[in-house]
Protein backbone atom coordinates (compact mmCIF):
# COMPACT_ATOMS: atom_id res chain seq x y z
CA UNK A 1 0.00 0.00 0.00
CA UNK A 2 1.17 3.27 -1.07
CA UNK A 3 1.00 6.31 1.24
CA UNK A 4 0.40 9.80 -1.06
CA UNK A 5 1.10 13.28 0.80
CA UNK A 6 0.72 15.68 -1.94
CA UNK A 7 -1.19 17.20 -4.76
CA UNK A 8 1.07 16.17 -7.53
CA UNK A 9 1.64 12.73 -6.40
CA UNK A 10 -2.11 12.02 -5.71
CA UNK A 11 -2.67 13.44 -9.45
CA UNK A 12 -0.16 10.99 -11.11
CA UNK A 13 -2.13 8.00 -9.48
CA UNK A 14 -5.24 9.35 -10.42
CA UNK A 15 -3.96 9.28 -14.30
CA UNK A 16 -2.26 6.49 -13.83
CA UNK A 17 -5.64 4.71 -13.18
CA UNK A 18 -7.76 6.46 -15.51
CA UNK A 19 -5.41 5.50 -17.90
CA UNK A 20 -5.40 2.04 -17.27
CA UNK A 21 -9.35 2.24 -16.97
CA UNK A 22 -9.35 1.30 -13.32
CA UNK A 23 -12.37 2.10 -11.32
CA UNK A 24 -11.85 4.28 -8.10
CA UNK A 25 -13.71 3.95 -4.85
CA UNK A 26 -12.58 6.78 -2.54
CA UNK A 27 -13.07 6.39 1.30
CA UNK A 28 -12.72 9.98 3.41
CA UNK A 29 -11.87 9.81 6.71
CA UNK A 30 -10.16 11.80 9.54
CA UNK A 31 -8.22 8.67 10.96
CA UNK A 32 -7.73 6.68 13.73
CA UNK A 33 -9.19 3.50 12.19
CA UNK A 34 -11.93 1.67 13.26
CA UNK A 35 -14.27 -1.26 12.12
CA UNK A 36 -16.84 1.25 10.64
CA UNK A 37 -14.11 2.74 8.11
CA UNK A 38 -13.14 -0.26 7.18
CA UNK A 39 -16.75 -1.65 6.48
CA UNK A 40 -16.93 1.25 3.69
CA UNK A 41 -13.58 -0.02 2.35
CA UNK A 42 -14.83 -3.41 2.25
CA UNK A 43 -17.59 -2.37 0.33
CA UNK A 44 -15.43 0.01 -1.79
CA UNK A 45 -13.15 -2.90 -2.70
CA UNK A 46 -16.12 -4.83 -3.69
CA UNK A 47 -17.47 -2.38 -6.62
CA UNK A 48 -14.11 -1.14 -7.47
CA UNK A 49 -10.63 -1.85 -9.16
CA UNK A 50 -9.14 0.79 -6.80
CA UNK A 51 -9.28 1.88 -3.52
CA UNK A 52 -8.31 5.17 -1.71
CA UNK A 53 -8.74 6.37 1.67
CA UNK A 54 -7.74 9.98 2.63
CA UNK A 55 -6.93 10.45 6.31
CA UNK A 56 -7.55 13.68 6.87
CA UNK A 57 -8.36 15.57 10.28
CA UNK A 58 -9.68 19.06 8.27
CA UNK A 59 -9.60 21.72 10.37
CA UNK A 60 -12.38 23.54 8.18
CA UNK A 61 -14.77 21.51 9.70
CA UNK A 62 -13.84 22.15 13.70
CA UNK A 63 -15.43 25.27 15.42
CA UNK A 64 -12.93 26.86 17.72
CA UNK A 65 -14.03 25.19 20.88
CA UNK A 66 -13.68 21.86 19.44
CA UNK A 67 -11.93 19.07 19.60
CA UNK A 68 -9.15 19.37 16.44
CA UNK A 69 -6.26 19.58 18.59
CA UNK A 70 -7.53 16.40 20.80
CA UNK A 71 -8.32 14.62 17.88
CA UNK A 72 -7.22 11.27 18.48
CA UNK A 73 -4.14 10.63 15.62
CA UNK A 74 -2.24 8.10 14.70
CA UNK A 75 -0.78 7.60 10.73
CA UNK A 76 1.03 4.12 11.66
CA UNK A 77 -1.41 2.53 13.01
CA UNK A 78 -3.91 3.54 10.64
CA UNK A 79 -1.31 2.21 7.69
CA UNK A 80 -1.77 -1.20 9.16
CA UNK A 81 -5.47 -1.72 9.30
CA UNK A 82 -5.93 0.06 5.85
CA UNK A 83 -3.27 -2.27 4.18
CA UNK A 84 -4.78 -4.99 5.81
CA UNK A 85 -8.05 -4.52 4.73
CA UNK A 86 -6.81 -4.00 1.11
CA UNK A 87 -7.04 -0.40 0.80
CA UNK A 88 -4.68 0.35 -2.23
CA UNK A 89 -3.25 4.17 -1.39
CA UNK A 90 -3.77 6.40 1.78
CA UNK A 91 -3.84 9.94 0.58
CA UNK A 92 -2.30 11.89 3.62
CA UNK A 93 -2.33 15.42 2.90
CA UNK A 94 -0.87 18.21 5.31
CA UNK A 95 -3.59 21.14 5.81
CA UNK A 96 -1.30 23.60 4.19
CA UNK A 97 -0.91 21.12 1.03
CA UNK A 98 -4.62 21.06 1.02
CA UNK A 99 -5.56 24.95 1.99
CA UNK A 100 -2.47 26.59 0.65
CA UNK A 101 -4.44 30.05 1.13
CA UNK A 102 -8.08 30.94 2.20
CA UNK A 103 -10.33 29.68 -0.35
CA UNK A 104 -12.26 32.85 -2.10
CA UNK A 105 -15.26 31.38 -2.32
CA UNK A 106 -17.81 29.94 0.28
CA UNK A 107 -19.90 26.39 0.14
CA UNK A 108 -22.30 26.62 2.09
CA UNK A 109 -24.68 23.56 3.48
CA UNK A 110 -27.89 25.77 3.56
CA UNK A 111 -31.38 24.68 5.08
CA UNK A 112 -29.81 20.65 5.83
CA UNK A 113 -27.58 22.12 7.77
CA UNK A 114 -29.87 24.00 10.20
CA UNK A 115 -31.07 20.66 12.50
CA UNK A 116 -29.22 18.25 14.29
CA UNK A 117 -25.29 18.80 14.30
CA UNK A 118 -25.00 21.69 11.84
CA UNK A 119 -27.66 24.34 14.15
CA UNK A 120 -25.09 22.87 17.34
CA UNK A 121 -21.81 23.57 15.19
CA UNK A 122 -21.73 26.51 13.29
CA UNK A 123 -19.74 25.99 9.73
CA UNK A 124 -19.30 22.54 10.68
CA UNK A 125 -21.21 21.63 7.54
CA UNK A 126 -19.73 24.44 5.37
CA UNK A 127 -16.30 23.08 6.11
CA UNK A 128 -17.00 19.21 4.97
CA UNK A 129 -18.30 20.46 2.11
CA UNK A 130 -15.05 22.36 1.39
CA UNK A 131 -12.74 19.49 1.93
CA UNK A 132 -15.34 16.75 0.48
CA UNK A 133 -15.45 18.76 -2.78
CA UNK A 134 -11.61 19.56 -3.10
CA UNK A 135 -11.29 15.64 -2.59
CA UNK A 136 -13.80 14.69 -4.99
CA UNK A 137 -11.94 17.08 -7.94
CA UNK A 138 -8.51 15.83 -6.54
CA UNK A 139 -9.25 11.96 -6.81
CA UNK A 140 -12.49 12.09 -9.75
CA UNK A 141 -13.86 8.60 -7.70
CA UNK A 142 -16.38 6.67 -9.51
CA UNK A 143 -17.94 6.10 -6.05
CA UNK A 144 -17.74 8.04 -2.76
CA UNK A 145 -18.36 6.16 0.68
CA UNK A 146 -20.12 7.65 3.37
CA UNK A 147 -21.17 6.43 6.99
CA UNK A 148 -24.83 6.61 8.02
CA UNK A 149 -23.30 6.55 11.17
CA UNK A 150 -22.82 10.37 9.91
CA UNK A 151 -26.45 10.77 8.70
CA UNK A 152 -26.42 14.26 8.09
CA UNK A 153 -23.67 14.26 6.58
CA UNK A 154 -24.43 11.53 4.26
CA UNK A 155 -27.62 13.62 3.41
CA UNK A 156 -25.64 16.67 2.84
CA UNK A 157 -23.22 14.98 0.32
CA UNK A 158 -26.13 13.33 -1.85
CA UNK A 159 -27.51 16.73 -2.14
CA UNK A 160 -24.03 18.29 -2.86
CA UNK A 161 -23.44 15.42 -5.52
CA UNK A 162 -27.41 15.70 -7.05
CA UNK A 163 -27.14 19.75 -6.75
CA UNK A 164 -23.97 20.22 -8.78
CA UNK A 165 -23.59 17.01 -10.80
CA UNK A 166 -21.19 15.58 -9.48
CA UNK A 167 -20.03 12.66 -12.04
CA UNK A 168 -19.34 9.91 -9.08
CA UNK A 169 -22.23 8.13 -6.83
CA UNK A 170 -22.53 8.07 -3.26
CA UNK A 171 -22.68 4.99 -1.12
CA UNK A 172 -24.24 4.71 2.11
CA UNK A 173 -22.73 2.25 4.58
CA UNK A 174 -24.77 0.86 7.63
CA UNK A 175 -23.46 1.94 11.26
CA UNK A 176 -21.00 -0.55 12.48
CA UNK A 177 -21.16 -0.94 16.01
CA UNK A 178 -19.66 -3.13 19.69
CA UNK A 179 -21.32 -5.93 20.56
CA UNK A 180 -23.28 -3.83 23.22
CA UNK A 181 -24.46 -1.81 20.43
CA UNK A 182 -22.69 1.70 20.55
CA UNK A 183 -21.62 2.92 17.38
CA UNK A 184 -17.83 2.61 16.67
CA UNK A 185 -15.96 6.15 16.72
CA UNK A 186 -12.91 7.42 16.78
CA UNK A 187 -13.86 9.57 20.07
CA UNK A 188 -14.83 6.22 21.82
CA UNK A 189 -11.24 6.03 23.06
CA UNK A 190 -11.77 9.74 25.26
CA UNK A 191 -15.08 8.31 27.07
CA UNK A 192 -13.97 7.30 30.90
CA UNK A 193 -15.20 4.07 32.07
CA UNK A 194 -18.14 5.07 33.67
CA UNK A 195 -19.13 7.07 30.27
CA UNK A 196 -18.55 3.79 28.20
CA UNK A 197 -20.92 2.05 30.51
CA UNK A 198 -23.67 4.66 30.04
CA UNK A 199 -23.01 4.87 26.74
CA UNK A 200 -25.07 1.66 25.05
CA UNK A 201 -28.10 3.63 26.11
CA UNK A 202 -27.52 5.90 23.24
CA UNK A 203 -28.84 3.14 20.94
CA UNK A 204 -31.26 1.70 23.86
CA UNK A 205 -32.59 5.26 23.73
CA UNK A 206 -32.85 5.02 19.75
CA UNK A 207 -34.88 1.59 19.74
CA UNK A 208 -37.73 2.74 22.56
CA UNK A 209 -37.73 5.97 20.76
CA UNK A 210 -38.41 4.74 16.85
CA UNK A 211 -41.24 1.62 18.93
CA UNK A 212 -42.25 5.11 20.36
CA UNK A 213 -42.95 6.53 16.99
CA UNK A 214 -44.09 3.06 15.30
CA UNK A 215 -46.90 3.57 18.22
CA UNK A 216 -47.83 7.22 17.27
CA UNK A 217 -46.65 7.87 20.90
CA UNK A 218 -44.17 11.25 21.36
CA UNK A 219 -40.92 9.87 21.11
CA UNK A 220 -38.53 12.89 21.76
CA UNK A 221 -39.65 13.27 25.02
CA UNK A 222 -39.54 9.31 25.75
CA UNK A 223 -35.99 9.59 24.58
CA UNK A 224 -35.06 12.35 26.44
CA UNK A 225 -36.23 11.39 29.89
CA UNK A 226 -34.58 7.72 29.09
CA UNK A 227 -31.26 9.64 28.56
CA UNK A 228 -31.61 12.04 31.34
CA UNK A 229 -31.88 8.77 33.78
CA UNK A 230 -29.60 6.72 32.46
CA UNK A 231 -25.88 9.25 31.06
CA UNK A 232 -24.74 11.77 33.01
CA UNK A 233 -23.49 13.36 29.64
CA UNK A 234 -25.26 16.66 28.51
CA UNK A 235 -27.97 16.08 25.85
CA UNK A 236 -26.79 18.12 22.96
CA UNK A 237 -30.26 17.03 20.61
CA UNK A 238 -32.45 14.46 20.64
CA UNK A 239 -34.65 14.83 16.97
CA UNK A 240 -37.27 13.55 14.54
CA UNK A 241 -36.77 14.27 11.30
CA UNK A 242 -37.61 13.16 7.76
CA UNK A 243 -34.99 11.62 5.57
CA UNK A 244 -32.73 12.56 4.00
CA UNK A 245 -34.79 15.68 3.44
CA UNK A 246 -34.28 16.42 6.87
CA UNK A 247 -37.73 18.76 7.79
CA UNK A 248 -40.62 18.13 9.90
CA UNK A 249 -43.10 16.50 7.07
CA UNK A 250 -42.33 12.77 7.57
CA UNK A 251 -43.59 10.44 4.79
CA UNK A 252 -41.50 7.52 4.55
CA UNK A 253 -37.81 7.33 5.86
CA UNK A 254 -37.67 8.98 9.37
CA UNK A 255 -34.38 9.52 11.39
CA UNK A 256 -34.63 9.81 14.70
CA UNK A 257 -30.75 11.42 15.97
CA UNK A 258 -29.23 12.08 19.37
CA UNK A 259 -26.12 13.92 20.38
CA UNK A 260 -24.97 13.60 24.01
CA UNK A 261 -22.01 15.44 25.40
CA UNK A 262 -19.48 13.69 27.83
CA UNK A 263 -16.74 15.40 29.28
CA UNK A 264 -14.12 14.89 26.78
CA UNK A 265 -16.40 13.20 24.08
CA UNK A 266 -19.68 14.48 21.74
CA UNK A 267 -21.28 11.20 20.76
CA UNK A 268 -23.91 11.11 18.26
CA UNK A 269 -26.00 7.93 16.98
CA UNK A 270 -29.09 7.84 15.23
CA UNK A 271 -31.32 5.08 13.94
CA UNK A 272 -33.19 5.54 10.30
CA UNK A 273 -36.53 3.20 9.79
CA UNK A 274 -39.45 3.69 7.63
CA UNK A 275 -42.46 5.22 8.79
CA UNK A 276 -45.78 4.36 6.73
CA UNK A 277 -48.36 7.22 6.65
CA UNK A 278 -47.34 9.43 9.12
CA UNK A 279 -47.42 13.55 8.63
P1 LIG B 1 -14.66 9.96 10.39
O1 LIG B 1 -13.25 9.44 10.32
O2 LIG B 1 -15.26 9.84 11.75
O3 LIG B 1 -14.83 11.30 9.75
O4 LIG B 1 -15.52 8.96 9.51
C1 LIG B 1 -15.16 8.67 8.19
C2 LIG B 1 -16.29 7.90 7.53
O5 LIG B 1 -16.55 6.72 8.26
C3 LIG B 1 -17.60 8.71 7.52
O6 LIG B 1 -18.27 8.47 6.29
C4 LIG B 1 -18.35 8.12 8.67
O7 LIG B 1 -19.75 8.22 8.53
C5 LIG B 1 -17.91 6.67 8.61
N1 LIG B 1 -18.09 6.04 9.93
C6 LIG B 1 -17.70 6.53 11.12
N2 LIG B 1 -18.09 5.70 12.12
C7 LIG B 1 -18.76 4.68 11.51
C8 LIG B 1 -19.41 3.51 11.99
N3 LIG B 1 -19.46 3.21 13.29
N4 LIG B 1 -19.99 2.69 11.08
C9 LIG B 1 -19.96 2.99 9.76
N5 LIG B 1 -19.35 4.07 9.25
C10 LIG B 1 -18.76 4.90 10.11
Amino acid sequence: MEIITTLSDLAAWVQQAKRQGESIGLVPTMGYLHEGHISLVDMAKSENAKVIMSIFVNPAQFGPNEDFDRYPRDLERDSKLAAAAGTDVIFAPTAEEMYPRETHIQLSAGPLADVLCGAKRPGHFDGVLKVVTKLFHLVQPDRAYFGQKDAQQLAIIESLVEDFNFPLSIRRGETVREDDGLAKSSRNVYLSEQERKEAVHLRKALLIGKEAVLKNEEAVQQVTEYLEREVSGKIDYVELLSYPTLDQHIQDQAILALAVQFEKARLIDNIIFTVEGKN
